[in-house]
């Protein structure tokens, strides 16, 4: 198996923007120009914009994602969102562990491992986000730690619920910043994340699973992250919120 039948997904975090009628418009912007996309291609949305998300996307290829869920299935979790919430709704994707929740939310790798098990467990495919910080990097431990977030992520995870996942490597230091990890970079510790499933699942759910680079992915330098062949597709901050750039990025990927 290789990358040419693994799924190719785009994903866009469009994070706390757009109103419900900005969300409507910028559905129907992207529709028409992804719709003979050969990759699969998702708007992770605000909780509030997720109606609205569905019924603008109802008849397209495009499929509607949240930004997160909490684990328990109810309860006292003021402001929070149960996995359950969302698959009634008709969502079929779940960010889960972005670097914002993790920096600005205090989620721990032992949390977003329960949130995946939940999201799992309720038919919910769970986007998980992994990535080191610069004073990783800098620190020559970023393999050691993406590959401990990988497998705390995924503790109690079968291999048959592997189908749904796709992992996010996003180092931290591209988010938003505008500085992108050169594509060799982004390949190595796609190849890596790779590796680790391959130690936990065995090659064949290793070479199966969805890996994709996310860190100021854009319409220029979409191409040339997309074609690395450990890279599987993109989650998309900032250039998701503009149709155009979403599209270039959709068609890179589809070409990639
Ligand atoms: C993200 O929010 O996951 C992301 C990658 O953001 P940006 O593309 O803006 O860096």
């Amino acid at each position: 198996m290789n990358k040419a039948v693994r799924k190719a997904v785009i994903a866009g975090n469009w994070k706390m923007n757009k109103t419900r009628p900005e969300a409507k418009e910028l559905i129907e912007a992207i529709k028409p120009l992804v719709k003979d996309a050969g990759c699969e291609v998702i708007c992770c949305v605000p909780f509030t914009n997720l109606e609205t998300a569905l019924e603008a996307t109802k008849g397209s290829n495009v499929k509607v994602g949240a930004e997160n869920c909490h684990f328990e299935k109810s309860g006292a979790f003021t402001g929070e969102i149960s996995a359950e919430m969302l698959t009634e709704m008709g969502v079929e994707y779940v960010v889960l562990g972005h670097s914002e929740r993790r920096q600005y939310f205090g989620e721990t790798d032992e949390t977003v491992n329960k949130r995946v098990r939940a999201a799992l467990a309720a038919g919910l495919k769970p986007i998980v986000c992994v990535g080191e910080m610069l004073k990783d990097r800098e620190n020559g431990i970023t393999a050691e730690l993406v590959a401990m977030q990988t497998k705390i992520a995924l503790k109690d995870v079968t291999a048959e619920e592997m189908k749904n996942v796709i992992i996010a490597y996003e180092p931290v230091w591209a988010i938003g910043t505008g500085k992108t990890a050169t594509a060799e970079q982004a390949n190595e510790v796609c190849a890596l994340i790779r590796s680790t499933l391959a130690s936990l699942y065995g090659a064949e759910v290793a070479e199966a699973t969805t890996i994709q680079y996310g860190g100021s992915m854009n319409a220029k330098n979409a191409e040339e992250l997309l074609a690395q062949p450990d890279v599987d597709g993109g989650l998309i901050g900032g250039a998701s919120l503009k149709a155009p750039d979403f599209a270039t990025i959709v068609a890179a990927a589809t070409n990639g």
